[in-house]
């Protein structure tokens, strides 16, 4: 007979080692269900994480964050204070925007063991392949396929998520497109320690950004998301970023010494939050959810947040019979409107950033008023004035 739990969440990343900290915490029988064989390796991020202040600019209805977002200092390996948005031909636009940049691996693996302390239960190895609406959970493991029963099922298993499948959530179409990304950890970087560098442009990544973050003692994440409806139909990955190392007229002179440490290649999920996000027993969390800034990649905060969100909502729910759904209109409350926000950015840089020479003249127009705040998530002043007041006029009219 499988065996029985009140909670298996699915994923034992930042978002998914959350909600089984909350739960396991609070009592119940709690299991994370993970396919690595060792939690956080290999590592799938650029490790970039704003700071306390940052985050709580960022997204100022999560109160949560002002714990979760405080990171253990043996966790950052660097701080950057000031972000350079760069374009084509290599204008930077330079701001003051902190973050922590952390150990992805090691950050992934202090949650964990925040769970596992708490009571959590851990199946490492272990592949879910289905999840049935009564929830039985279907994996395969090393001893071969296995299942187990749960009362609520979590789906915090990233961007690819089985489990948001099973809610009904399709990932066919063009307008839920994920973003392929690949990071190099290099070494041997000359580039400012204190500043974050992200470069834009259609012969740079296309649709995406490439970004240089540096970790500390000369190390430095390397990489870049594109869009595969407006990148070069053939052109690899590969190709451009290490067109991009060798040629950027900016970043080559960092990087002429650097050697490639380790390499990942991933997905981002890019298309905003699924349109599936609860049933009356089961929920998704974190990249699952699509719940990443859609403008620049980030989802730790999110996933964080979300996950607590969840924890909280699911006690509820064993507790008292509390419906699910509530999730959602917490997680609508504490940072929708900035996911939101995030993807309107996406689409109105497709549709202005259709050339490396227009990139390059849009840019420079904005200027640090413009695209400083797009970066935390908010439209310019200027913009969100004009933006509302069409649809207040729009509204008496119509009204
Ligand atoms: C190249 C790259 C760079 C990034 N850089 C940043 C950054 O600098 N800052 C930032 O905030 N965000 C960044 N992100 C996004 C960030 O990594 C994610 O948003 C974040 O990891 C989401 O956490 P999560 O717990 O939802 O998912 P994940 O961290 O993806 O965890 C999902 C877990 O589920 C497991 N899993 C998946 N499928 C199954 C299955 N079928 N069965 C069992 N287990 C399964 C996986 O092995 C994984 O451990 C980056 C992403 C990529 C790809």
């Amino acid at each position: 007979m499988s065996p029985s739990f009140d909670v298996a969440v699915i994923g034992a990343g930042p978002a998914g080692s959350t909600t089984a900290r909350i739960l396991a915490g609070k009592g119940f029988k709690t299991v994370m269900v993970e396919r690595r064989s060792t939690i956080g390796v290999p590592i799938h991020c650029g490790e970039l994480l704003p700071t306390l202040p940052e985050l709580l600019d960022i997204f100022p209805r999560s109160k949560r964050l002002q714990h979760l977002g405080n990171v253990p200092k043996e966790l950052v390996t660097n701080k950057t204070s000031r972000t350079q948005l760069i374009s084509p031909q290599g204008h930077a636009v330079e701001f003051k925007f902190g973050t922590n940049i952390i150990d992805r691996t090691k950050f992934d693996q202090y949650l964990a063991h925040q769970a596992a302390d708490a009571g959590c239960e851990t199946y490492l190895q272990s592949t879910v392949v289905n999840r049935s609406t009564s929830n039985q959970i279907e994996f395969k493991s090393r001893s071969g396929p296995d299942s187990l029963d749960a009362k609520v099922v979590v789906g915090a298993d990233g961007p690819s998520s089985i489990i948001a499948r099973t809610l009904g959530n399709s990932y066919s179409s063009p307008e839920r497109e994920l973003s392929p990304s690949i990071n190099f950890i290099m070494k041997n970087v000359e580039c400012d320690e204190n500043v974050v560098q992200m470069f834009f442009g259609r012969n740079i990544a296309p649709g995406g950004y490439t970004w240089i973050i540096p970790k500390g003692d000369s190390m430095a994440n390397v990489g870049f998301g594109l869009r595969r409806c407006i990148s070069t139909p053939g052109t690899s990955l590969l190709t451009y970023l290490k067109h991009f190392i060798a040629k950027n007229k900016i970043a080559a002179p960092q990087l002429k010494r650097a050697k490639v440490v380790s390499r990942v290649g991933a997905i981002i999920p890019v298309a905003g939050p699924v349109p599936i996000t609860t049933s009356e027993n089961a929920l998704l969390i974190g990249d699952a959810a699509g719940h990443v800034m859609a403008s620049n990649g980030g989802g730790i905060p999110t996933a964080l947040s979300g996950g607590s969100i969840a924890g909280h909502v699911i006690a509820a729910h064993l507790e008292n019979q509390n419906p699910l759904s509530t999730y959602d209109r917490i997680w609508k409350y504490e940072f929708g409107k900035e996911l939101d926000t995030a993807l309107s950015v996406l689409r109105i840089a497709d549709s202005v950033m259709t050339s490396d020479p227009l990139t390059d003249v849009c840019m420079r127009i904005a200027g640090k008023q413009f695209l400083e705040p797009l970066i935390r998530c908010r439209l310019p002043a200027p913009v969100d004035f004009v933006s509302k007041t069409f649809v207040r006029t729009f509204n008496a009219i119509v009204n």
